[in-house]
């Protein structure tokens, strides 16, 4: 029998599982790579089997369609056409003449070394939240809003009995409403968007009626839970000593900056906060891929400008399930045609292709209503860490740039060490950039995550295959 095809796919949310299934459906063999113990990605995240969820679908949407992808993969593994190779962390992808090889990481200390051959790589690996640094956020108890979410839809536990949730952006809506549903009391919802900015783009928003009926859901999910909205609203500090008792939130005015005088305090255990969200490039920057802003670019067909390299989902720019189905399904459609040798043809992926058009217009017009307000960076006071992991305050990042001349993000990491530590700048290099005024550039880093030494010398020689060969 000749041998199939192999497609590494990174990335077992929807994007990386549309793309399998549908490349697998078509003959190719289909490695699937993730770093969560459980396929479904951000959006479909599961519970632990050993937490025995009895209702998982309590805490989330469009389960049927999740129920259709994890139908698919069973049947794609018990065939034989799909393996999935869980809690591997890919640290690299490496061109060679002969391929692609994806470099991983596994097991609990993410010390044992994998290498996957294939013929072509999907980078599905979605994004991740964009943190920014206020007064008192690194206080016990403040919380990433997509990180409340996780301990609910992975852990089934509540962050907290009183929670608020503040910063800007649709995933606070989920967030505030899973929470509450869940049984914590959402003390306040703090978005700093201004609802007139929806009003300005009602044409674009109009065009996705699904996306309306979605938010109108939220609206009457907050209302439902008495849950208190405040707009143009700001949480401007963090208050509390061994950990989080209460937040003060203040207005916005028009230039982003809190109105004096409308400051108030709310008594809370958890603030989940988040300001948005960043895709995950760095696979991507180490491949060599352009970027299109903070965006992998893609063509029609989802190809990168690298060779045998594909993306989709939130990778290629953040917009939701929905889209990253659509993308996934036109990459794993494109990469069977072409490792099959044959010229794809668009017209079959048609539907999936305007499904893209339509809700790529949507969050474009989402992302210019949704932002941190303008002035956030003046409200971090000097004393403030902003980089977590090698402790570096605001006043730090001030005089670097002040006092010794930084420009760039580059010298001011090299003046001050923010963004040489464990993260490497992945959590902390928004705020920093904003505290420094200075513009935030792709890392560039050549390494996905951190690799033991002893890993990356015994790599050349001898990294295990991991057994895709069941073709
Ligand atoms: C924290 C968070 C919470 C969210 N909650 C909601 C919500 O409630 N409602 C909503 O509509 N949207 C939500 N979103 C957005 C939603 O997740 C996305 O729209 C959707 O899941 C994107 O799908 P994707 O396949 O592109 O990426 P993802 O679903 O993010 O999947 C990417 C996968 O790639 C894996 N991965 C990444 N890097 C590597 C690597 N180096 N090695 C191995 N594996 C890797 C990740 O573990 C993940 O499983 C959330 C996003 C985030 C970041």
């Amino acid at each position: 029998m000749a041998e199939r095809p192999r497609l590494a796919v990174i990335g077992a949310g929807p994007a990386g599982l549309a793309a399998a299934l549908a490349a697998a459906a078509r003959g190719v063999h289909v490695t699937l790579v993730d770093s969560a113990a459980e396929p479904g990605g951000q959006f479909y995240r599961q519970p632990a089997p050993g937490l025995r969820a009895r209702r998982p679908q309590a805490l989330h949407h469009q389960w049927r369609t999740w129920e259709r992808l994890r139908g698919g993969l069973d049947a794609h593994l018990a065939a034989g056409g799909v393996t999935h190779l869980s809690d591997h962390h890919v640290w690299c992808v490496e061109r060679e003449s002969a391929g692609l090889t994806v470099h991983a990481l596994l097991g609990p200390d993410q010390e044992r070394p994998a290498a996957v051959h294939a013929d072509a790589v999907l980078l599905a690996t979605g994004g991740y939240e964009k943190v920014l640094p206020f007064p008192g956020w690194t206080l016990p108890g403040v919380v990433t809003a997509g990180g409340a979410q996780a301990m609910l839809k992975g852990g089934l536990v509540l962050p907290g009995r009183r929670a608020v949730v503040a910063g800007s952006g649709p995933l606070l809506l989920p967030v505030a409403t899973g929470l509450a549903a869940a049984g914590a009391e959402v003390a306040a919802l703090v978005e700093s968007a201004d609802p007139k900015d929806f009003v300005r783009r009602t044409r674009a928003l109009a065009a996705q009626p699904a996306k309306l009926a979605e938010g109108a859901g939220y609206a009457a999910a907050l209302l439902r839970h008495r849950i208190p909205v405040r707009t143009r609203h700001t949480v401007v500090a963090a208050h509390g000593g061994e950990r989080l008792e209460a937040v003060s939130v203040a207005a916005l005015d028009a230039e982003g900056r809190p109105v004096p005088g409308t400051e108030r305090r709310i008594a809370c255990d958890t603030l989940a906060v988040g300001h948005g969200m960043l895709p995950h490039t760095d696979l991507a920057e180490g491949l060599g891929c352009r970027l299109d802003g903070p965006n992998v670019h893609v063509d029609d067909e989802q190809r990168t400008d690298v060779p045998g390299v594909w993306a989709a989902g939130e990778a290629t720019g953040i917009g939701g399930a929905a889209l990253s189905l659509a993308e996934g399904h036109i990459a794993g459609r494109s990469i069977a045609a072409r490792l099959a040798g044959t010229e794809p043809d668009p017209r079959a992926w048609a539907p999936a292709a305007r499904a893209r058009t339509r809700t790529r217009a949507f969050f474009a017009a989402l992302e210019g209503a949704y932002a941190p307000p303008a002035r956030w960076a003046e409200q971090v006071t000097d004393g403030t860490l902003v980089c977590r992991c090698e402790e570096v305050t605001a006043g730090a990042v001030r005089r670097a740039v002040g006092e010794l001349g930084a420009g760039d993000l580059r010298t001011v990491k090299l003046l001050t060490r923010a963004g040489m530590g464990w993260c490497q700048g992945r959590m902390c290099a928004p705020g920093v950039a904003g505290v420094a005024g200075c513009e935030l550039a792709p890392g560039r880093r050549l390494l996905a995550r951190p690799v033991p030494l002893g890993v990356l010398a015994t790599q050349a020689a001898d990294a295990p295959d991991e057994d895709t060969s069941a073709q």
